[in-house]
């Protein structure tokens, strides 16, 4: 080939890239921005405002006082309003997790319809469609992934529709020949935790399965599988869904049960929040309360490496032979350095017989002083289970203290760390019951104690459905979730944010990169240990690593496929788009870049 030739052809090469890369320009779907030509004008925002009952508001963020005015009066009383949960309910420009180090950080939508009914929802659906918006929804804001903030979007925020019905007989539409009518309650959209509890168990005398954090939004907590202290009992939210009302992609309001939509109906159970439609009400089948709940806390010090590997060990074996049932949820923790502390609650047992399952294990400790030590008061004690979530007899609450706040505006005390947190790094695992079997129980607990080497962690143990009633795990079993936490005992969660309040651009209060690193890594390290048992780890897509690689399978496991058919038959342009949800393999990072 001579060189004229071969110019030519590098020259005809070079002008076919680009022209491909123009084709490919031209024919990339974008999302509009408040910048680009497309977005819309005043008088279509106008016309959203109208077609959605007048709730269109424009959202700011309320963190910009910080970096305009942080010496204001103003700015200080926000520091404190964010360590309120139901402040930042209440913003729609904030969310509960402020943020992640090399991820996300909140930042506000550019409107929002602070949604009333599913028409308004659905005016929000029809709009961001035909105008290209890059569309969010947001209930409770507890989204670790930041998955219910996206700026430059149009929001459909949900805190007003808070309405909750009791039926004593609720028979999904479409159901009636095939399923019998049951105890039942239907919440909107913007249901939090505390307020079903109120009405359906301090007011009511009933359990309905939702979140352990009392602000939690009770459709977001659905839609990724929802479990609290009691679901080793109850099995999970997305088990007890008898019905959802959804808004679809082509606006349409539809609704999702075992006979109508039944394969949105599947998908919406635990195929994670903000993917499917928009929810604008939930049916959740009641649940018989027990007489009491029990609690069991305590830590224990271990002097040496070496008794910590024995506690472990002795821990792991009371644990399958005593306390691996349907009574038994709550957690414990390990930490580097050397804690075992035991935050447990039973379901249906009194104190007298919490005492006697759990006094051959701290007597086992106290015969070894020397090696172990109580860093608390031992406290066994149960209370009446009606009046678990009641504020006026349950001391474990902390109040909203803002002039006119509900009465019921509470949450745990324990909670009150991850208000508004930014955080540094966090990793998460089911960990199956067959590493309870007694040829596996060393193994085990060699992982636990080289994990906590590297970092604190907490072993979850009603997130696992190992030990729940059949009938728990037949309802989770036809969820989306993966089917990793029929099988497990527990759920390992080790995680970081010890900084206070941060956020970008604040000054004095930047996030630490540096500290966000070197904790990462070590929980990295420390989970690596654990995830080194399991063949094919699988995480909780509401609790879970940003970074999680693998996440299809991690998620969802081998449900994922089923959900990426629904989703293509109910979404097929994708307007409903979240970090690592389903479908979103088709769009860039931010969701607005179609691939
Ligand atoms: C402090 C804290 C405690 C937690 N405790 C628990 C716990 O005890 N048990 C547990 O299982 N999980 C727990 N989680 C995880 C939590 O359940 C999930 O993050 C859940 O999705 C939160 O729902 P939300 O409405 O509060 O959050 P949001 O951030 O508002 O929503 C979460 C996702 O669901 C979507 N979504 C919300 N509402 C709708 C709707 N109406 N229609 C469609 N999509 C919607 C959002 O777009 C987002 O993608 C906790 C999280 C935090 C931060």
């Amino acid at each position: 080939m001579n060189k004229r030739t071969f110019l030519k052809l590098i020259g005809s090469a070079t002008l076919l890239r680009s022209l491909a890369g123009r084709l490919r320009a031209s024919t990339t779907y974008c999302r509009r921005r408040p910048s680009d030509a497309g977005w819309p004008s005043e008088a279509a925002w106008k016309q959203l405002n109208a077609a959605s009952g007048g709730n269109l508001i424009r959202v700011e963020s309320p963190l910009s006082i910080l970096k305009t005015d942080p010496e204001s009066d103003a700015a200080k009383r926000l520091l404190e309003d964010l360590t309120n949960p139901y402040y930042i309910g209440d913003q729609p420009g904030l969310t509960q997790t402020l943020g992640w180090v090399d991820a996300w950080s909140t930042q506000p939508s550019v409107y929002a319809v602070a949604a009333r009914s599913a028409q308004d929802m659905a005016a929000a659906v029809n709009f961001a469609r035909e105008n290209q918006l890059r569309l969010v929804v947001k209930g409770g804001g507890h989204s670790f992934q930041g998955t219910s903030n996206a700026p430059d979007s149009l929001l459909i925020w949900t805190r007003h529709m808070n309405d909750i019905t009791m039926h004593s007989a609720f028979v999904p539409q479409g159901c009636e020949r095939t399923l019998l009518p049951q105890a039942a309650v239907t919440v909107g959209a913007g249901v939090i935790g505390m307020q079903a509890y109120t009405v359906v168990t301090t007011q009511g005398g009933k359990y309905v399965q939702g979140g352990g954090c009392t602000t939690v939004g009770l459709a977001g907590l659905v839609q990724s599988g929802g479990f609290n202290s009691f679901s080793k009992h109850y099995g999970t939210a997305a088990g007890s869904l008898l019905e959802a009302e959804v808004v679809t992609a082509d606006g349409a309001i539809r609704i999702a049960n075992a006979c109508t939509n039944p394969d949105l109906f599947w998908a919406l159970k635990g195929g994670g929040g903000g993917s499917f439609g928009v929810v604008s009400k939930l049916t959740l089948r009641l649940h018989e309360l027990p007489e009491f709940f029990s609690f069991v806390i305590f830590t224990v010090k271990a002097t040496s490496d070496d008794a910590y590997r024995r506690l472990i060990r002795q821990f792991v074996g009371y644990y399958r032979e005593h306390l691996f049932n349907d009574h038994w949820g709550g957690l414990a923790f390990l930490t580097p350095g050397n804690l075992l502390g035991i935050r447990m609650i039973a379901c249906s047992l009194d104190n007298e017989q919490a005492k006697k399952i759990w006094q051959p294990f701290l007597d086992w400790a106290g015969r070894a002083p020397d090696d172990y030590s109580h860093q608390e008061r031992v406290i066994i004690v149960s209370m009446p289970a009606r009046l678990y979530w009641d504020v006026k007899w349950n001391t474990g609450f902390q109040r909203d203290q803002r002039p006119g706040a509900g009465p019921n505006n509470m949450w745990w005390q324990g909670d009150s760390r991850q208000v508004g947190w930014f955080l540094w790094g966090l990793q998460s695992l089911w960990l199956p019951a067959s590493l309870l079997e007694s040829d596996a129980q060393a193994e085990l607990s060699d992982a636990l104690f080289n994990g906590s080497r590297y970092h604190g962690y907490e072993l979850q143990f009603d997130k696992g459905l190992a030990g729940a009633p059949p009938d728990a795990i037949a309802a989770a079993r036809d969820t989306a979730i993966n089917p990793a936490a029929l099988t497990a005992f527990g759920f390992v969660i080790a995680g970081a944010s010890n900084q206070g309040f941060a956020y970008p651009g604040v000054s004095g209060h930047e996030p630490s990169a540096e500290n966000a690193h070197h904790a990462a890594e070590h929980i990295e390290r420390c989970m690596d240990h654990l995830r080194a048992l399991v063949p094919n780890p699988g995480s909780y897509v509401s609790e879970t690593n940003y970074f999680e690689k693998d996440w299809q399978q991690s998620y969802w496991g081998t449900n994922y496929q089923r959900l990426a058919d629904i989703k293509r038959k109910y979404d097929p342009d994708g307007l409903f788009f979240v970090h690592n949800g389903v479908g979103s393999e088709q769009w860039s990072a931010d969701g607005f870049t179609k691939r």
